[in-house]
């Protein structure tokens, strides 16, 4: 019996309600019934749209359905950070675990992913509001200092010049705000993420992929090697299979997907447009993407338009009280990391799901022991390159170009007790809430 791990407001407009990116308003039309494809994707964000992209420029004939309209789920409400991550194992762990050759592929996975967005981006004339050579790390505390000295050393040895930024230079760097120090790292830029959706969704539909909002997938039944995916109104028969739900999937649809991803909430908060004299008056006049060094970790940016973007993670109850509660923890953290903006008004505030898995690692490949059915998701917050990258991966796979992927193709493991899997949640995020301390430095 399939089954959504959150109560009924997570998948529901009110969460995105106050989101600042507005959705594709193109007319998608919703499946209507019997067809046949080839390919059939569920799910219409960065991971399907962009395998969607992939199949129809290969002259496959690919089908998506959405459940809501492309861009719905998390890939029309993030941050826009176009950054190295997926994971949150860690580079000393990865490379323990599969090796240094395995470790050394997924890194250049990972600063593929960026360049994959870039050059989306230019050859589809998608003008996605983009800023920021880099991102950097703030130090929240002086004892992490050593910390970012280790990880400079890590990018050194993977070629790449990372700057460290003491804490009396932060100022000069326009990043003034209660941090100990800064790490830069020249990987990466921030874009609109609901202009970069849009733009991924206009171009698959163009190249010729078939998209369908409004669409569900309400079950998948798979019979004499055909995969038929029932929606409220249709049916789709096809040979092949990618389900691309990440945080937004369903337990049960199919069996296989059930426990093996665990959705977590981020939220977000956007201020109206500062003035000159207000973005002086913090100190904080860098376009670079920024996050801090906790557990729980804020991230944040000023936008083209200077509004300043905040996010973090760190609510379990999805429901306007808990969303309500979740917005004034933020505001006071952003009054405590930007004293001089405490009192700025933020009209915009939202959450979205994001994806982890039990082992911290993406993934990207088959869908159990069914042929020809793949799905990709799993990206720990960090899917705007990852999962356009993995939409590649599994139109790929679908077009039996199936590349070594060591990482991300793995048996990916259940969570124990998966019914229950949400619960886990409350001690972790207690725990590291304490860890972190609060959010004055
Ligand atoms: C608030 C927030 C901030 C974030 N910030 C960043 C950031 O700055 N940088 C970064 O890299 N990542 C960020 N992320 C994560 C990133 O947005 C995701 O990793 C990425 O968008 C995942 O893309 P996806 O296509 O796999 O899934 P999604 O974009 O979530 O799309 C899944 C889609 O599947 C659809 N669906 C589900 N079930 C069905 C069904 N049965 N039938 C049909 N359709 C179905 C849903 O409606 C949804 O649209 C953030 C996420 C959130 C929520």
């Amino acid at each position: 019996m399939p089954r959504r791990i959150y109560e009924g407001y997570a998948y529901s407009d009110a969460a995105r309600a106050e989101c600042i990116w507005p959705l594709p308003d193109q007319n998608w039309p919703a499946l209507d019934g019997e067809t046949t494809t080839d390919v059939a994707i569920i799910g219409g964000g960065y991971t399907g749209l962009s395998a969607a992209l992939h199949l129809a420029k290969s002259g496959v004939d690919a089908t998506l359905l959405e459940a809501h309209v492309p861009g719905w789920g998390a890939s029309g409400r993030n941050g826009g950070f176009c950054c190295i991550g997926g994971d949150k194992m860690g580079p000393g762990a990865i490379r323990k675990r599969f090796g240094p050759d395995a470790a050394q592929a997924y890194f250049t996975a990972q600063r593929g992913a960026i360049d994959l967005v870039k050059d989306l981006l230019a050859t589809n004339d998608i003008d996605a509001d983009t800023h920021s050579n880099g991102e950097v790390q703030l130090a929240h505390r002086a004892n992490v200092l050593p910390t970012l000295r280790a990880e400079r050393d890590h990018w050194a040895g993977c070629g790449i010049d990372a700057t460290l930024i003491p804490q009396q230079e932060l100022a000069n760097h326009g990043l003034s705000g209660t941090f100990y120090g800064g790490l830069h790292v020249p990987l990466g830029f921030a874009l609109n993420p609901g202009k970069f959706v849009t733009g991924l969704a206009t171009a698959a539909a163009h190249a010729g992929a078939r998209i369908h909002a409004h669409s569900p997938a309400l079950s998948i039944t798979q019979t004499n090697g055909r995969y038929r995916l029932d929606t409220p109104n249709g049916r789709l028969i096809a040979r092949k299979l990618i389900l691309a739900t990440n945080g937004y999937g369903t337990d049960g649809l199919p069996d296989w997907l059930t426990g093996r991803y665990l959705p977590l909430q981020s939220n977000i908060l956007v201020t109206r447009p500062l003035s000159d004299s207000e973005i002086s008056a913090q100190g904080w006049t860098t376009d670079l993407m920024a996050y801090d060094s906790r557990n729980l970790l804020h991230y944040f940016r000023l936008l083209p338009d200077r509004r300043f973007l905040f996010g973090a993670r760190g609510n379990v109850r999805a429901s306007a009280q808990g969303q309500t509660e979740m917005r004034a923890r933020m505001r006071r953290d952003l009054a405590a990391l930007f004293p001089a903006w405490a009192k700025i008004e933020t009209p915009y505030f939202w959450s979205g799901l994001i994806s982890l898995s039990r082992d911290l690692l993406p993934y990207a490949g088959p869908i159990g022991a069914w042929e020809n059915a793949w799905a990709g998701m799993n990206y720990h917050g960090n899917g705007v390159a990852m999962g356009t990258w993995v939409g590649v991966r599994l139109a790929d796979m679908a077009m039996g170009r199936s590349s070594a992927l060591p990482i991300h193709t793995r048996t990916l493991p259940r969570f124990p007790l998966p019914g229950l899997r949400r619960s886990y949640l409350y001690p972790a995020i207690l725990g590291y809430r304490w860890k972190d301390g609060p959010p004055t430095a």
